[in-house]
């Protein structure tokens, strides 16, 4: 229970590596307050997490909505007390093709939510972390924003950007007690890499043999990473991208 009594806030926490990190935040013993889409549900993600025996909150916010986030740490917030820890996970994919492939409305939209929206997360995360002088923030970026994949170049720019966001805050707040790292997963069992690489036909098990463990990553292994650069064991990190698996 090394976050208990803690509150954590996890976007994107209905499915994937969003859902695993907000139950795993639970069993850690931290509050858990998670957000998803408009149009999509979060009971049966609640459910889970009160298996744990801690209370959590499903509040329906777009990250790329500066009215939704604003309402979403406010809510984490009025509901109990304060913000310990942020997962930043929330995120979208796009169609595989070269960059003049790419269209500009896809371009736009992937930015103003793996970018824009993830900064909209830190920037009210941080607001109410500088109040108590502590906190710990965990983006979720991807290998691709270390190093670049052919056929994805906005997602790939996305991903950069929240590498670039990370490093910058980080020095930002260094001296105020709030660390900001990255978690950067190479390929995960998740919705996510199934819509990636089913256009492709490139099966999860041949994917597999790119990776050096021969295997696809659990979403819940990215979870372990986030409650450790949460938690008081990483507390002279800050700044850094944890690469899983390059
Ligand atoms: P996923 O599609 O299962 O989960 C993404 C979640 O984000 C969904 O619940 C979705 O509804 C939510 N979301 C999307 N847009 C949103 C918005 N505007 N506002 C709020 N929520 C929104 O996929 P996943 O694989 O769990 O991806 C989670 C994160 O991990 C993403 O940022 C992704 O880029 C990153 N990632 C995934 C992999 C992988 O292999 N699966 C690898 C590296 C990085």
């Amino acid at each position: 229970m090394i976050l208990q009594d803690k509150v954590a806030l996890v976007t994107g926490g209905t499915s994937g590596i969003g859902r695993a990190t907000a139950i795993a935040f639970g069993a850690a013993g931290a509050k858990v307050v998670f957000c998803d889409r408009p149009n999509v549900e979060g009971e049966e993600t609640a459910a889970l997490i009160r298996e744990t025996g801690v209370e959590c909150l499903f509040v329906k916010a777009d990250v790329s909505s500066e009215s939704d986030v604003q309402a979403l740490v406010q809510k984490a917030i009025s509901t109990y007390g304060r913000l310990d820890c942020a997962f930043n996970n929330a995120g979208i994919d796009l169609a595989v093709k070269p960059l003049h492939e790419q269209s500009i409305e896809d371009f736009d939209k992937i930015m103003s939510i793996n970018a824009r929206g993830l900064f909209l997360c830190m920037k009210y995360e941080i607001q109410q972390m500088l109040t108590q002088g502590a906190g710990a923030i965990v983006n979720n970026s991807s290998t691709n924003g270390l190093v670049a994949l052919p056929g994805i170049s906005p997602y790939v720019a996305s991903k950069h950007a929240v590498m670039g966001l990370t490093r910058s805050a980080a020095l930002d707040y260094a001296k105020q007690g709030i660390r900001i790292n990255a978690v950067n997963p190479g390929p995960i069992s998740t919705d996510m890499v199934d819509r990636i690489l089913e256009p492709l036909g490139i099966t999860v098990d041949s994917f597999a043999s790119t990776v050096p463990m021969g295997r696809v990553g659990q979403a819940e292994e990215i979870a372990q990473a986030v409650i450790f650069l949460c938690s008081d064991a990483a507390s002279y990190i800050t700044g850094q991208p944890l690469a899983i698996l390059l």
